[in-house]
């Protein structure tokens, strides 16, 4: 591990000339709005959720606004971001943070990782690139670029080993700021040059370092996971066209009505239309696998069934 000084200095230059201006970084944006950029950043990726995150912190831009905020227009306001059940963890966090902590984001770990929804990965985020700590931050980018670098294998996928930690937590520099830098700029680095099939060596900064280079790339793309599952005809497809139909329908009343205020537009998706019955089994032609995501997401708390069968986003 000799080489992370010089790695950490390479890098740093490169993450100065050359990192993505998204909105939530630079010191931009609140503790509050740095932890919805990461919730919303698990599986979608950060140039998708620019747009997303904009809307949702102009809409409420504190854990009490969202809080506050109906669960049909939580769903709504989450779009297309995918697995949705995250929208009503964060607002679970939000109501958490509004009224264990008068509003104001914890500034430890142990607290941030004892919220609703919170977990290893988005409060060492927090810890980090809102407070500024000395907090290895470990997700798939990170760890598929430390592996690569300096122990010249890909990381297998999976949980993180407690070598993979140990590793982080070596190579990490010891001043706050500079560690910072480091995972904002390792984590850059593998989402933007240091890909998982097919990595741009040649415009690597560290490719001098990198013993993965150096051994020819061995076993690139190599993971123990499974493959990803393909999405047509995939309950997750299904899930999500029900779901869109009915945010249509919510988007629909709320452009139809003056909003003025983020309070007016949550009176309006109070009262969120219903899909009739006929509607809903023409999204779907197999009417089995459409009934059991129904209840799926019935289950999920995103949407309600009313008695005669026609669905509306919860109130
Ligand atoms: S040299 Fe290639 S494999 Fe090594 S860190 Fe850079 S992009 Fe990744």
């Amino acid at each position: 591990m000799a080489a992370a000084p010089r790695i950490a200095k390479r890098l740093a230059a490169w993450w100065e000339a050359n990192a993505r201006d998204l909105p939530w970084r630079f010191g931009r944006a609140t503790p509050w709005g740095v932890l919805v950029s990461e919730v919303m950043s698990q599986q979608t990726q950060m140039s998708r959720v620019v747009p997303y995150w904009q809307a949702w912190m102009e809409l409420w831009p504190d854990a009490s606004a969202l809080a506050g905020a109906s669960t049909a227009e939580v769903i709504t306001m989450w779009g297309r971001l995918g697995y949705p059940r995250r929208a009503l963890r964060l607002q679970e966090c939000a109501q958490a943070v509004s009224e264990r902590y008068a509003d104001e984001l914890p500034r430890t770990y142990e607290r941030l990782v004892a919220l609703p929804g919170i977990g290893d990965y988005t409060a060492s985020a927090v810890m980090s690139f809102a407070y500024g700590k000395r907090v290895a931050v470990i997700d798939t980018n990170i760890r598929r670029v430390l592996s690569r670098v300096f122990l010249g294998k890909e990381s297998m996928g999976g949980a993180a080993s407690a070598a993979e930690r140990a590793l982080a937590n070596t190579v990490l520099p010891q001043d706050p700021s500079a560690s910072v830098m480091w995972n904002q700029a390792v984590m850059e680095l593998g989402a933007v040059v240091c890909a998982a099939k097919k990595p741009l060596c040649e415009r690597c900064p560290i490719a001098g370092e990198c013993l993965f280079l150096e051994s020819g790339l061995p076993g690139l793309g190599e993971k123990r996971t499974r493959p990803r599952q393909r999405f047509q005809g995939t309950d997750r497809q299904v899930r999500g066209i029900v779901l869109n139909a009915l945010r249509g329908l919510s988007s629909e009343h709320a452009s139809s009505q003056p909003r003025t205020t983020a309070a007016a537009s949550r009176a309006h998706a109070a009262a969120p239309r219903s899909l009739p019955r006929e509607q809903v089994e023409s999204l779907w032609k197999d009417h089995v696998q459409l009934d059991s995501c129904i209840a799926s997401l019935d289950e999920d708390g995103l949407i309600e069934i009313l008695p005669d069968g026609s669905l509306r986003l919860p109130r």
